[in-house]
Formats: C-alpha cells, structure tokens, sequence
C-alpha cells in the first residue's frame, strides 16, 4: 500500500468514499471464482491495495483520471457474482466499485437508460411501473449490476427469446477510457463488441442504454419426467416453437431437483428429471396437457400474481443450479458447453455412457446470434484438475464443444469473441495496462485461440 496514493485517493473522492478495512478490502476483491475448484487455487491470495466506491460519475472520473497519473492498476466491480475471477486484482492497486453509480436516467417506450452500477432487479422493479420489462437478465439479478452483466456475463432468463448480449440487447453504452487524460466514448451498434463480455478490460462502462418489452405475465413451472430423453425433447418443443412465449426452459437430471432445499417440501421428495420454464399466461392452460404427451407431470407452479414474490423458479437455472448442488456437496463442480441441435441426444447418451453420475446433465435452451441452442451448464462431481480435463476433452471429442469456465483469461473460456479487436482497442483505450491486469491473454495465446 502506498499512503501517498491513499492520501491523494483520499483527496480525489470523499474520506467514507475510501475503504480502509482489510477485510472488506478482502471481500470486495472477490467474486465468485470459488465455483471452480481450479481458480480457487489460483485466484485465493489475491486482493486489491486500496477499495473506493464512488456515487458520482464525476468522481469516477477523477479516480481513473488519479490511477493513470499514478500508474496504478485499476479492477472494476459491480456486485462480483462472476464465476471466473473476472473481477479479482491480479496484482493489487485499486478496485473501483460501480455499485453507487445506480441512477435510472430516462425509461421510454421500447429503451432504458442507466447508469452501470444499477442492479438489475431493481431497474426491473421500475420498469414494472412502466409496465415494461428487461429482455434477458441473469439468474443473479438481485445483486448483479447492469454493468457487470455487460461486461461480465453473456445471457440467461430471456435468452431463449432474445438471445446473449451481443444479439441487439445493448443498444448504446458511455465508457471512459485510460488515455493520458481520462475520455467519454459513446459508442453503439458494432462498436459494443469490443466492450461486451470483455471483463472491463478495455474501458469502464458508465451508463447503458438496452432495449425493454412490453410486460408479460409470467407463470412459473416445474414439471417432473421418469425419462431425460422425454424431459428433453418436451424442452426443445418448447423452446423452438415461437406459439409458446416464454422466457426460460430448463433441463436438469436426476437427482438435481433434490438439491433444491427450498422446493424440498412442495416437491415431496422427487428425485425425477425436470423441465423448468417460465411461459406467458396466456400459454399455460395448454402446458400441462403439451407436457403429459411426452409424459411429463406438473409437480410445482408459481402463478403469474405471484412472480417475484419470494424465490422464483429462476433461482434454481442458470448458474444457480451449480449453487444448489454446492450446497448440496463441495465436491461439485460444473462446465459450459454447446450441445448441438440435432444431435444433443445422442450426445447426453455418449456422456452418460462415458461418465455416469460423474457428469450431471444441465441444459438452458438459448438463441446465440439467431440460432437456438442447447447449451449445457453440466455439473461434474470433481476429482482432479487432470480428471476435469479428461471429461472436457471428451465433450469436445464428441462435439459438444466446452467453454471452459476454469479459466480467468478472457476468450479462453470460449465465446465467439471478437478477441484480437478486443486487445487492440485495449492498447487504443488502455496504453498504460492498468484495466484487469493478466485478463487479456498474450498475442501468442490470442493467435492460437483465434486459428
Ligand atoms: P462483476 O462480477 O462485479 O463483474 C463482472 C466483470 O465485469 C468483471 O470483469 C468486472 O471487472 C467487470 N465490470 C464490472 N462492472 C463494470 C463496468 N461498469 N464497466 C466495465 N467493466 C465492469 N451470468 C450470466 O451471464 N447469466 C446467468 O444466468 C448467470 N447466472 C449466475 C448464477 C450464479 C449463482 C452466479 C454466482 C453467477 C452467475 N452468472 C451468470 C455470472 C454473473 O452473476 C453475471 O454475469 C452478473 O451479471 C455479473 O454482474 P456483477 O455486477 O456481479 O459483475
């Protein structure tokens, strides 16, 4: 720590601004990295000198504007729910805690815009008083901010519908930059894809603009199937039919559901397959009758004037269902692949075939760039780095191409990133490379992932 630097920090913002306790330093130098036992052994020691959180976008600026000056590394933060490490300091120096740059600005017809420090539960919260609503949003929309989801994230409720960030759900963002003086950049359109998923490598996002729907009434559901095969191809009916407007179908294997201790007694000890789903009203009264045609059996509904009144099915998708089996067992862990459309039974077979009860199935049906897919969020009892890397290998043998969610380097972890525009509009917004420090693979690793 440098108490020059603390002082002139101090000076910047105001004195409460600042943290000084280590142990908050601690906290909010972590995010949810520990979900991979790999990165829980890399990332464990490492923490921020020095935490400010400022609530104005002027003191934003004037903070990076004293970090560049001081060449002093600079690590955002929203509310740190990543699972890669994407907000950890690799090498100390200053983490900037969006969280207070929290304002709505305008809510229009069809647009919102806000500041990057919002979390998405309450921006959705205001949008209901508009009756609108968001287009995709992750399952950790309490605490996320809409920043962090931008950078940090690629999709989740909603994605079924309106695909991942990248497909046309950022319109605009304000970003300031790291040049000698401290810039504003509003960018929109192609421009976006230099920022999104881009762990705040490239500039600091400071207000967003995202597109919002009219509001739906949504029912909640859990239906419970004795066959996966049947679970699954209920789900893609679902999900590839636009007759059905809905806004999460979800797939999970025996014995998941009983890992979620708070359904544990509305659903009496059902340790089936099960398809989660959020679907419109106006659909539900012929879900059911859909749903016993491929043997499936309603076992929990959340009516529509219950949504977001206590937990919500959504809570237990996404990245959620890896919390649930956490809680259940440390010894799970998960991975991020891409099953293919046509061939993902044969795929869940292979899998089966090869790993048993080893490799838990976990799908979210999801629009990537127009096309659906089903994604796979599959838990893995964990053994050995070597192990985990076995079963990866494998996925991908049989075309169930993984994203690795083991890694903190950006691109590795797979998404089609536009990865060698990224490092070069870092070099343009960052010269100093004081934005995530180590996040950004090297142009070698960059040139093999690439090719
Ligand atoms: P943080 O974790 O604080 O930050 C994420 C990254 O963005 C970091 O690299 C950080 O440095 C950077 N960053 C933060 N704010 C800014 C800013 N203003 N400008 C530039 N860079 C910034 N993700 C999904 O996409 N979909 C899901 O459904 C989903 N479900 C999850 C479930 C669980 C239980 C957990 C633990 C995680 C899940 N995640 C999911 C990952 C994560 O919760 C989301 O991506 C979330 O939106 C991140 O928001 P955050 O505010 O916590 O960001």
């Amino acid at each position: 720590m440098n108490e020059r630097f603390l002082e002139k920090l101090r000076s910047t913002v105001e004195v409460e601004d600042v943290i000084v306790e280590k142990e908050t330093i601690s906290k909010l130098s972590k995010d949810y990295y520990w979900y991979s036992p790999v990165l829980d052994a890399e990332l464990r020691d490492k923490e921020a000198d020095y935490v400010v959180i400022p609530d104005t976008h002027e003191k934003v600026k004037n903070v990076l504007q004293l970090a560049v000056e001081e060449k002093v590394p600079v690590t955002l933060r929203g509310a740190g729910t990543g699972n890669y490490g994407q907000a950890i300091p690799m090498n100390g120096g200053l983490v900037v805690d969006l969280s207070k740059l929290n304002q709505v600005i305008k809510i229009a017809d069809g647009f919102v815009t806000v500041q990057a420090g919002m979390r998405i539960r309450d921006l959705e919260k205001q949008l209901h008083v508009t009756d609108q609503e968001l287009t995709i949003y992750p399952s950790t929309f309490v605490k996320a901010t809409i920043g962090g989801f931008i950078a940090g994230g690629s999709g989740g409720i909603g994605s079924v519908t309106w695909g991942n960030l990248w497909d046309g759900n950022v319109l605009s963002a304000k970003v300031l930059t790291m040049n000698d003086t401290v810039t504003e950049l509003v960018l929109e359109g192609e421009e976006l894809l230099d920022y999104i998923h881009s762990y705040g490598t490239t500039g600091i996002i400071t207000e967003v603009t995202i597109p919002i729907k009219q509001q739906t009434k949504w029912v909640q559901e859990l239906i419970g199937f004795d066959h996966l095969h049947e679970a699954l191809a209920f789900s893609k009916s679902i999900a590839e039919a636009t007759r059905w407007k809905k806004r999460l179908v979800s797939v999970v294997e025996a014995p998941i559901p009983t890992f979620f201790r708070p359904l544990k007694k509305a659903l009496q000890g059902y340790d089936g397959h099960a398809v989660l789903l959020e679907i419109a009203e106006e659909n539900h009264y012929r879900l059911q009758e859909h749903a016993l045609t491929f043997n499936g059996k309603s076992l929990y509904t959340v009516g529509a004037e219950s949504y977001r009144k206590g937990i919500g099915i959504s809570d237990f998708t996404w990245n959620h269902t890896t919390l649930w089996a956490l809680k259940a067992d440390k010894k799970w862990t998960y991975l991020q692949n891409f099953f293919s459309l046509d061939h993902v039974q044969k795929q869940i077979g292979l899998i089966k075939e090869q790993f048993g009860d080893e490799v838990l199935i976990h799908i979210e049906w999801l629009r990537d760039r127009g096309s659906l897919v089903p994604a796979g969020l599959p838990l893995v009892k964990y053994e050995s780095k070597e192990r985990l890397y076995e079963i990866i290998e494998f996925f991908n043998e049989i075309g169930a191409s993984v994203n690795d969610p083991h890694t903190y380097l950006l691109g590795a972890g797979g998404w089609d990133l536009q990865l060698e525009s990224i490092a070069n509009k870092k070099k343009e917004n960052d010269p100093y490379n004081l934005l995530n420090q180590e996040k950004m693979p090297t142009q070698d690793a960059i040139k093999q992932m690439v090719n």
